[in-house]
């Protein structure tokens, strides 16, 4: 079974531009609605409130600024995890310190009381579901459900195996899918390799300290 990645997802929001950049995808609040109506599945659960459905969630500019927020502190906690290696370059020096990103995630983990509710139908395997109290503001609940994934993959066997990327230009963090896997992605490898091949050019013999 694969575990939750959706915090994952939400970090990789932050990525490589192509030119030397670094972009954002969750730039303005309609960016936001498409990313969360795009893993609608994964936070139908969490996203199901009064009038909100995953499908149909609409951010605003406080939801923006939430989601931020969780991802901020996900980024944060993810620089934590993989130590001793080097956090994404995309940012550092730029984040808040691990005990302030967890005072963040659990403060909009807070944001929103949750029930856990089972159902067990007469043909079909036993499923567990989580319920929402009430209707919370949209900005909460999605801050409250992006916490509460993110403590779930924080807390999973993948962290172990979480890396930052450590391809030229590249700031993506990702989890291991075997045991010799380097790179994001093999794109990211073969522009290591390139990378590699020149620096070698660049300094020659005899110039020292190449390597
Ligand atoms: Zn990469």
């Amino acid at each position: 079974m694969h575990a939750d990645h959706l915090a994952l997802d939400l970090a990789v929001t932050i990525r490589h531009d192509g030119h030397g950049g670094v972009a954002d995808d969750l730039a303005d609040p309609a960016a936001l609605t498409g990313w969360v109506r795009a893993h609608a599945d994964g936070l139908r659960a969490d996203l199901t409130a009064g009038p909100y459905t995953a499908a149909t969630f609409t951010a605003d500019a406080a939801a923006l600024a939430a989601a931020l927020d969780v991802r901020t502190a996900v980024r944060s906690l993810f620089a934590r995890a993989v130590l001793p290696g080097p956090p994404s370059s995309a940012d550092a020096g730029r984040l808040p310190s691990a005990r302030q990103a967890l005072d963040r995630l659990n403060a909009a983990a807070a944001l929103v009381p949750v029930t856990p509710r089972l159902d067990w139908p007469q043909d079909g395997p036993a499923t567990a579901s989580r319920t929402v109290a009430g209707t919370p503001a949209a900005a909460d609940l999605l801050a409250a459900a992006l916490a509460r994934h993110a403590i779930g993959f924080l807390t999973s066997p993948d962290l172990d195996l979480l890396r930052a990327c450590p391809a030229p230009r590249c700031v993506r963090y990702f989890v291991k899918e075997h045991a010799r896997q380097e790179w994001c992605k093999p794109a990211c490898g073969n522009r290591a390799r390139v990378a590699r091949h020149h620096a070698r050019h660049r300094t020659g013999p005899g110039s020292g300290g190449a390597g």
